[in-house]
């Protein structure tokens, strides 16, 4: 029996990299999963406190994060949908590390990036992902240091109390491709990009989706190739036309060889607005009734904690804080 667990942070509504990257793979999962598998899947609030928030606009966005995860398909029935941060943990992220710098040094160290948060953030993820005794993670790859502690500290566990409680989880790779930002190639699309334009949002409109591709950079060479080293902006909207329409993206490349910049962008517009459309609608549908998405939530996580307060038994009675039966 499979238990699948994976986890958004509340930083903003998903964009498109996200939901190709990502999000679209869980909807997947969640179809394909046998009877008896388990599917868990978390908006992690107290992973984005790790950067400076503001607490009004994340309490916005972190609504938004669960609805948009009901409106691109995941099923408040079949699969555990709910928020890490109704969980009792008082995770102080904030406190700076003490670090010696040289004064001379002008390198960009932002201080507010050295904090004990990004240090514990991938113990904090382990808790999340063993706290359901998961067995899958689906996750981009950029994650796979962090799933490589996650089994550290299951088997130091194990063997510490002679035991087998955790799974070792495994990581579950994403075929897709990463999204660059439209307006610099050279980085991903991002939740917490400054420019708005360079990222398509789930709940993006037709002229907003129209407009943020007719400004995306491209490249003044002629023609339409697949060159990710020499064309990066032209081969990610490649990469989007691919992904939305889940097909090889050299196979699409090749349909525009003769045609130009002009001609892709329409069509990665169209078909952008083709794949958004319905989840786009859906949300909307959603926020519009705060009180059923806070029910759907809050029965996400009744169900979530069911499964991490029996987990917690098992290890209190194995390292002695709980009397055995
Ligand atoms: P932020 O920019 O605020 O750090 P993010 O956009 O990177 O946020 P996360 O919440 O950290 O989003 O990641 C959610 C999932 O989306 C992860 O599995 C991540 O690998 C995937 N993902 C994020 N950005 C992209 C992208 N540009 N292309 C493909 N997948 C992405």
């Amino acid at each position: 029996r499979k238990v699948i667990f994976s986890g958004i942070q509340p930083t903003g509504v998903p964009h498109i990299g996200n939901y190709l990257g990502a999000l679209r793979n869980w909807v997947k999962m969640q179809r394909e999963a046998e009877p008896d598998d388990q599917l868990i899947f978390s908006v992690v609030g107290w992973h984005a406190l790790t950067l400076p928030q503001d607490p009004r606009k994340l309490l916005q966005t972190r609504n938004d994060t669960f609805a948009a995860l009901v409106a691109i398909g995941l099923d408040p029935e079949r699969s555990i949908i709910f928020h890490q941060d109704q969980k009792e943990v008082l995770y102080f992220t904030r406190t700076r590390l003490a670090i010696s710098r040289n004064a001379n040094d002008e390198s960009e160290v932002d201080e507010s990036m050295l904090n004990t948060g990004l240090l514990t953030y991938p113990v904090l993820q382990a808790a999340d992902v063993l706290a359901y005794k998961t067995t899958h993670v689906p996750v981009g790859d950029d994650q796979q240091q962090h799933l490589e502690l996650c089994r550290d500290l299951a088997e130091s566990f194990n063997r510490s109390t002679n035991n087998s409680l955790f799974p070792l989880p495994e990581t579950v790779f994403n075929p897709a491709k990463r999204i660059l930002s439209l307006k610099d190639p050279s980085a991903k699309m991002s939740k917490s990009a400054r420019d708005e334009n360079s990222r398509i949002l789930l709940t993006d409109d037709t002229i907003t989706i129209r407009n943020k591709i007719r400004g995306a950079v491209t490249d003044s060479l002629s023609g339409v190739s697949y060159d990710t080293e020499a064309r990066p902006g032209t081969s990610n909207l490649l990469t989007l036309l691919a992904g939305c329409l889940d097909e090889d993206v050299h196979a699409v490349a090749e349909r525009y060889k003769d045609k130009g910049h002009g001609a892709l962008k329409i069509d990665v517009t169209d078909v952008l607005e083709e794949t958004l459309r319905e989840p786009r609608a859906e949300f909307f549908r959603l926020r519009a009734d705060p009180g059923h998405l806070q029910a759907l939530a809050d029965k996400g996580a009744e169900r979530a904690k069911e499964i991490s307060q029996r987990t917690l038994a098992e290890v209190r009675r194995l390292v002695g804080l709980l009397t055995e039966f």
